[in-house]
């Protein structure tokens, strides 16, 4: 039985594992495992990490917190789908969270194919969530139970008060919280780590130890030396610059209940509307831009409400370690590895870990080696699956406009998985059939909206044609039933 857990690093991955584990405990009764969560008070969290998918209202109601207080605390919006533009020339399309009715609308899927790919989109056609984004409603009504809808929403937030937010709850639960920067590592001769040191001399014990460094992975890399897989072949982008816009310097004409992401010279821009203020950022490859350029092309898209904001400045290498969990310590969020903003899956992978071994902890025991092996296989596969997915984007993309976009484009940047499926799928739909395992962060219907919203997906006009699915009266009963987003907010007070 592990009877203490050493958690290091306070950001997202520190603080939810945190939460997560002792909210289990909690549930699961007996003699739970002493959580001590230790972050150093001057090496501030990364901060970034503000669009969520829907999974995260699970975890919050796992842990324990309330959604109103939740979006109080962390000022915290709505987030139904993320819209593409531009990432090919002339096309916007929507990655909507709902799903189509499988298998009823599955001849009107061939339907769309075959007869007219033009007016309205896929997503227009078979997506609620997509249609109703134009009238700004929430996916939800005041009132309704806490977390619940008939319709998958995430949330849009700030990471820093997140953070905040779960230090206050995880303090209730009793975890120890230590505040100093680990300046040593002591592991045994078996590769076990003992115990760690802080700058003020005192040592720290455990049975097992998270690390939740974030990109200095102080334990798993710095100390154990696990190697890390890069992605950067696939992935071209390894910067970003991000600015806040506060709503007292400009305020848009709404605050959008999705994250648009538009393709840029040399990658791509978020665009994330909280409560208070928005959060853009230009994600870039520095071997195509330099910072300076990058910044500035970000702020000449943003125009003179961001003249004297401060911009940031974040390098970050697309990456996994080769494995996540090694003798006693595992590696959560950064510290494991990171992929790309796009497609928010850095907060996902958080949740997965940590439920992860909330489920395998109570049973490992001796079979430390065995829950070890569970959890890297998984971790493997989830980052497969994100890689996948996050490179199909480039990989469709029909922009060559730029050296960046023909080489994220070119077939040398291209992940293995996706090398007979690319060609099969510019005339097959996509289908369990084309996957080795299951699916964990994305569905199939994933796959059909960015597949059939680039244009991928093409078939001859032919045979009969079959119903498509009429939404109108599932947006009209929306349009009754929800309120707008920011009248939804503003009863948050
Ligand atoms: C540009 C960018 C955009 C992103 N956008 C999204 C997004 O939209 N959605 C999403 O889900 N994810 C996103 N992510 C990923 C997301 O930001 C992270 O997954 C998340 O913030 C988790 O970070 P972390 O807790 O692992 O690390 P950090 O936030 O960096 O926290 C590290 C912690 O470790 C502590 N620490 C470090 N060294 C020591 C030491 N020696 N001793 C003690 N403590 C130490 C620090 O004090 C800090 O508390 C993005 C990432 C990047 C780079």
């Amino acid at each position: 039985m592990t009877s203490s857990i050493l958690i290091a690093g306070g950001g997202s991955a520190g603080w939810i594992t945190a939460n997560v584990l002792a909210a289990s405990f909690e549930r699961a009764g007996g003699l739970a495992p002493q959580i001590t969560l230790i972050e150093a008070p001057d090496i501030p969290i990364i901060g970034v990490g503000e669009a969520t998918v829907p999974s995260i209202r699970r975890t919050l109601q796992h842990i324990g917190i309330s959604e109103r207080e939740f979006m109080r605390a962390c000022d915290a919006t709505f987030k139904t789908l993320i819209r593409f533009d531009d990432w090919s020339p002339g096309i916007s399309f929507d990655h909507p969270f709902d799903r189509r009715e499988r298998p009823a609308t599955d001849m009107a899927v061939e339907d769309w194919l075959r007869h007219g790919q033009d007016a309205p989109s896929f997503d227009g056609t078979f997506s609620v969530l997509s249609r109703i984004a134009a009238f700004n409603l929430a996916p939800k009504a005041v009132g309704w139970p806490d977390y619940g809808s008939p319709f998958p929403y995430a949330y849009h937030l700030d990471a820093v008060k997140l953070a905040r937010a779960l230090t206050g709850i995880g303090l209730k639960r009793g975890i120890r919280h230590v505040l100093g920067r680990i300046t040593d590592v002591n592991v045994a001769a078996s590769g076990s780590i003992e115990s760690v040191e802080l700058e003020d001399k005192t040592i720290h014990s455990a049975d097992l130890f998270v690390d939740c460094t974030g990109f200095a992975a102080r334990l798993v890399g710095q100390a154990l030396g696990i190697e890390k897989t890069s992605f950067s072949k696939q992935l071209l982008c390894d910067r970003a610059v991000t600015l806040q816009i506060p709503f007292e310097t400009y305020r848009p004409e709404r605050i959008k209940t999705y994250t648009q992401a538009t393709a840029r010279s040399s990658g791509w821009q978020w665009d994330i509307n909280l409560q208070t203020r928005r959060g853009v950022g230009y994600v870039y490859s520095s071997s195509f831009q330099t910072s300076d350029q990058a910044e500035r092309e970000l702020r000449a898209a943003e125009g003179p409400p961001a003249d004297d904001l401060e911009a940031r400045h974040i390098a970050f290498e697309s990456h996994k370690r080769k494995v996540s969990w090694q003798g006693n310590c595992v590696a959560v969020g950064l510290a494991d590895g990171f992929l790309e903003p796009l497609e928010s899956s850095g907060l996902y992978m958080i949740e997965y870990a940590a439920q992860a071994l909330a489920d395998l902890l109570p049973h490992a025991g001796p079979n430390l080696r065995i829950a070890a092996n569970r959890f890297n296989a998984n971790m493997t596969s989830l980052y497969a699956e994100v890689l996948e997915y996050v490179n199909l984007h480039y990989m469709t993309s029909t922009r060559r406009d730029t050296a960046f976009w023909r080489a994220a484009t070119d077939q040398s940047a291209i992940v293995d998985s996706l090398r007979d499926k690319l060609p099969l799928w510019r005339t097959k739909r996509p289908s369990e059939l084309d996957f080795d395992g299951p699916l964990r962060l994305f569905s199939i219907e994933s796959y059909e909206y960015l597949l059939f919203g680039m244009g991928h997906t093409v078939r001859a006009a032919s045979g009969v044609s079959a119903q498509r699915p009429d939404l109108s009266g599932a947006v009209a009963k929306c349009k009754e039933r929800l309120p707008n987003h920011e009248e939804w907010l503003s009863k948050l007070a």
